[in-house]
């Protein structure tokens, strides 16, 4: 089953709200087997709210619109759609009872603005999906079949109101029989063109999924996104995964939510081995990636930010001979970073950064982006240089997951 959505909102077009409503609404309508086809946001104007409603409904016969039934001036949804459908809004005596006894408990003694009453106003035939977070209840307006669903714009609200009302109604439809369900593998370490390229000759054996490369700082997801019976979309995932993930190979992590600060943790518990950091340009972002994961504190022992040379001396041990002769953002001062916290810490392992994290400071032969990270593991140590795009934001936060990936390949050979 196919939907438009219509996000309501000056502040949405304006820029000063990030649109959520839009992300979550899709995300959530997905596995109950709704897609959504087209999403069109639009100022807080009659004119427009009803132009994008009835032009969605046109194509699709199934619009949610989400925003502008609050009490003030400038929330005109209701009144739009009531008009362009010439349905008359009648107040519903029951809606304004349950509003005006959230009032009593919420702000008890003082009176129900006056303005609060157009909340109240539902149009003729409309049915009332009761909101337990606020005040304006959604509007399920059905014209012969022509679905119109009317939700506020609060999120926390539009959210409960998706899950208590509008899923249970479209899934008795019968409609949900039919689901989209997507299931990401993750990689890192590999450009999203060498991955694209990697993939090429096995997409044609994976048609009944979509494939979609997602780049981001982390490195590039593959969504595959399948839909049909719930149960045929489980296998055609299962299949799909099942061809693609061995060409993959050491390129994917993992799938779906799974994050490599946790998977290294996980590996590194599993040997029972204990993990410290010394960080440079990232100046302990890798400690940060690390400590968000509950339950590291057995893993993680510590790290230290040498961000100076003198630091790079004092705390980890790296000769001033290696840091005059090949540079601090060097292999061999990468390596003696990791092989000094390491010991330092008394640790199993042993991860380093240093790099140039830019805007300045790059050279002909480091320019900006300039990353070498090093792993030591037992006895071992291991470096590698990256150069790695961005702005200062981007090398840093590159950088802390390739220091991480470094280290889940070499746990995992
Ligand atoms: P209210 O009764 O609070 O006026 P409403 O239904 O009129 O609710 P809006 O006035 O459009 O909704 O928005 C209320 C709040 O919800 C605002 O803070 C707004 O920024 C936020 N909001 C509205 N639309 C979205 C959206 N699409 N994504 C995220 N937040 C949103
Ligand atoms: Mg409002």
């Amino acid at each position: 089953m196919d939907l438009e959505l219509v996000t309501v909102g000056n502040e949405l077009l304006l820029g000063f709200t990030l649109n959520t409503n839009a992300r979550d609404l899709a995300r959530t309508l997905a596995p109950a087997g709704v897609r959504v086809v087209r999403h069109v946001t639009v100022g807080d104007t009659a004119a427009e709210i009803q132009d994008a409603v009835v032009s969605a409904l046109d194509r699709t016969g199934f619009v949610i619109v989400s925003g502008g039934l609050g009490p003030t001036a400038d929330d005109l949804t209701r009144e739009a759609v009531a008009e362009a459908f010439g349905l008359p809004l009648e107040i519903d005596p029951h809606v304004l009872r349950s509003i005006e006894a959230r009032f009593a408990r919420v702000r008890p003694g003082q009176p129900m603005p006056q303005s609060n009453r157009k909340q109240a106003a539902v149009p003729a035939g409309a049915q009332v999906l009761e909101n337990s977070r606020g005040t304006a209840p959604g509007l399920w307006i059905d014209r012969d079949g022509q679905v119109v669903v009317l939700l506020p714009g609060v999120p926390r609200e539009l959210n409960e109101l998706v899950r208590a009302h509008v899923i249970p109604r479209i899934q008795s439809t019968g409609e949900a029989a039919r689901v989209v369900a997507s299931r990401v593998l993750r990689t890192t370490g590999i450009s999203e063109s060498a991955l694209a390229n990697l993939l090429d000759d096995r997409l044609q054996a994976v048609t009944e999924v979509e494939v979609a490369f997602l780049p981001s700082l982390e490195g590039v997801d593959v969504r595959l996104t399948a839909a049909g019976p719930r149960t045929v979309v489980s296998l055609a995932l299962d299949a799909a995964e099942a061809v693609l993930r061995p060409v993959l190979g050491a390129h994917c992590y993992g799938t779906d939510d799974d994050d490599l600060a946790a998977l290294v943790l996980s590996m590194l518990r599993s040997r029972g081995a204990s993990l410290a950091v010394a960080e440079s340009c990232t100046g302990g972002l890798i400690g940060a990636r690390l400590t968000e994961i509950p339950g590291s504190s057995d893993v993680f022992l510590g790290g230290v930010t040498a961000y100076a040379n003198a630091a790079k001396i004092r705390e980890v041990h790296v000769d001033w001979d290696v840091l005059t002769a090949a540079g601090a953002v060097s292999e061999e001062a990468v390596r003696a970073m990791a092989l000094g916290v390491q010991a330092r810490f008394g640790a199993t392992a042993g991860v380093a950064i240093t790099g140039i994290a830019g805007p300045s400071g790059g050279t002909a032969d480091k320019p900006v982006g300039t990353v070498w990270i090093g792993a030591a593991m037992a006895g071992d140590v291991a470096a590698v240089k990256r150069h790695l795009p961005g702005t200062r934001y981007e090398v840093r936060r590159r950088a802390a997951q390739a220091a991480l990936d470094l280290l889940r390949r070499l746990l995992a050979d």
